[in-house]
């Protein structure tokens, strides 16, 4: 089981900012009130510092229904929380506009700390938001940034993931109040921007069971299982830990991404590390892409133009800003002269390449690059060969310094591989030092034992990385081999009427 999340959401229901939409603008917070809020929090600070330890908590993350970080009592709070030392996390969520030096004062667990910050257009302009961000992140804080999935607002979100740095994520959330459903083009639009934006559409079936690690806490002490969920007969402060954290629930679906990312199989753990209900994804050391269908339009669905055939160019921009924070790697099953013809001036944005499964691996080092081939041979090919230049296959042969290291039987576009095709070539091939698959209407050769997580594992060997560290972009079955060996897996699909889900 993950160490415990617990969520705590105080009294108070004011805020500094008057969103047109927003209850919690009406309303301003008389110093009773406040007292009244500092004093609860005071009392959920001092039953983590005696509980953390004996209930496994790992994170703490305040989830406020205005704005509460412009009180001093939640920055002492934190401070306090970051102190104890099975605390591996604390946070808040806020509109950001609390001051970033007055608030991290005598602080001196920044790197504990993180900051959920929603971006509220009515009442900030999008580089006000962006120079906070940055600075908190200059200050070792970990930052989600988001806003709501409002259509109206496209353009400006977009202007905001244009400024803001590409190691920060920015989230969508879908609009609850929209009264309709997004048109194609909206969720195309918010994907752009976040990537993860179609889990937002999803709304899972409950599954309670999977809700054992967490607990969210109300000021007087009420607990729920999520923040969705219903109260619990017990409280906080007297109940024991087994009926704590004993999941209840009576919702059919996990509606937000509180609910649903707090879920122990949420899908994109492996991106939001052990604590996802923050939504920072985890630093990466390394990133891997498959070009074919991942960047760029799978072959076979382009049209035959040079539409489709190579990076968009908000693809292009995208990785462009995305090396200046990580390096990236191409992973693909084509052939080195195949990805120069596709990608031409574009190769300089990735540091190496996986080519044709793994059978071509190249580096660009400081001083020239790195390369190893693992050859094929091509003797033993001859009859698998003759075979598919009988059901009208064409041959290529791929080769590097004098070694073929793929042979592609490539059939007609529209043709496909029969079964019984197929068979007669694993009979052909059976003795040969050779893997083989079919994608599309090619039968691809390597040599054995070569795939793309191979590939990664002896990239990461030549740069002094680990594996767990990499994180690997994929679409098909060949890029199940990266999700084997990387530390992280994204399934990322493009059509040929879009530019890219990345
Ligand atoms: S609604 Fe909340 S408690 Fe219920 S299954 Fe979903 S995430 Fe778990």
């Amino acid at each position: 089981m993950h160490k415990r999340t617990i969520i705590y959401r105080g009294n108070l229901k004011s805020c500094n900012y008057s969103c047109s939409y927003c209850p919690f603008a009406k309303h301003r917070a008389l110093p009773m009130e406040m007292e009244k809020d500092r004093q609860s929090f005071v009392r959920f600070c001092d039953s983590i510092e005696k509980r953390a330890k004996t209930f496994s908590i790992g994170a703490v993350f305040i989830t406020p229904y205005g704005e509460v970080s412009i009180h001093r009592w939640y920055w002492e709070g934190l401070l306090r929380l970051a102190e104890i030392p099975e605390i591996d996390r604390v946070g808040m969520q806020t509109n950001l506009s609390f001051s970033v030096e007055e608030c991290l004062k005598g602080f001196d667990f920044a790197h504990k700390l993180c900051i959920w910050a929603t971006f509220h257009p009515e009442m900030t302009t999008v580089d006000e938001f962006v120079s906070k961000c940055h600075k908190l992140v200059k200050n070792n804080i970990k930052v989600c940034t988001g806003a709501v999935g409002v259509p109206e607002n496209i353009q400006l979100l977009r202007e905001l993931r244009k400024k803001l740095s590409p190691d920060i994520y920015l989230w969508i959330n879908k609009m609850d109040g929209l009264k309709r459903n997004y048109s194609p083009d909206e969720i195309e639009a918010f994907v752009q921007l976040d990537p993860f934006f179609k889990y937002e559409l999803k709304n899972p079936n409950a599954a309670v069971q999977m809700c054992a690690d967490r607990c969210f806490v109300e000021a007087d002490g009420k607990i729920h299982t999520c923040n969705i969920s219903r109260t619990k007969d017990i409280n906080w402060y007297d109940g024991s830990e087994e009926d704590i954290f004993e999941p209840v629930c009576s919702r059919k679906r996990c509606t937000c991404y509180l609910a649903y990312g707090g879920r122990a199989d949420f899908a994109l753990r492996n991106i939001f590390g052990e604590y996802p209900i923050y939504r920072i994804p985890e630093k990466f050391r390394a990133i891997f892409f498959d070009l074919d269908g991942t960047l760029i339009p799978e072959r076979r669905m382009s049209t035959g133009n040079q539409h489709g055939r190579e990076l968009s160019v908000q693809v292009r921009e995208k990785l462009a800003a995305l090396r200046e924070v990580c390096p990236i790697f191409l992973a693909t099953t084509m052939p080195e002269a195949d990805v120069k013809r596709r990608l031409k001036a574009d190769m300089d944005l990735f540091q190496g390449f996986i080519f044709a499964s793994g059978g071509h691996l190249c580096l660009r080092e400081e001083n020239g690059q790195k390369e190893k081939v693992y050859p094929i041979d091509i003797s033993g090919l001859s009859e698998a060969i003759e075979f598919g230049e009988s059901i009208k296959a064409k041959c290529a042969v791929s080769m590097k310094n004098g070694a073929a290291y793929k042979v592609t039987l490539l059939k007609g576009h529209h043709s496909v591989w029969k079964d019984t095709e197929y068979d007669r070539m694993v009979e052909l091939l059976k003795a040969s030092n050779c893997r083989f698959y079919i994608e599309g209407n090619c039968l691809q050769i390597v040599s054995e034992g070569r795939d793309k997580g191979v590939g990664i594992e002896e990239m990461c060997d030549w740069l002094g990385i680990s594996v767990g560290d990499v994180l690997a972009v994929g679409n098909d079955k060949e890029d199940a081999a990266m999700e084997r060996v990387c530390g992280a897996y994204l399934e990322v699909q493009v059509g040929i009427s879009q530019d890219s889900a990345f």
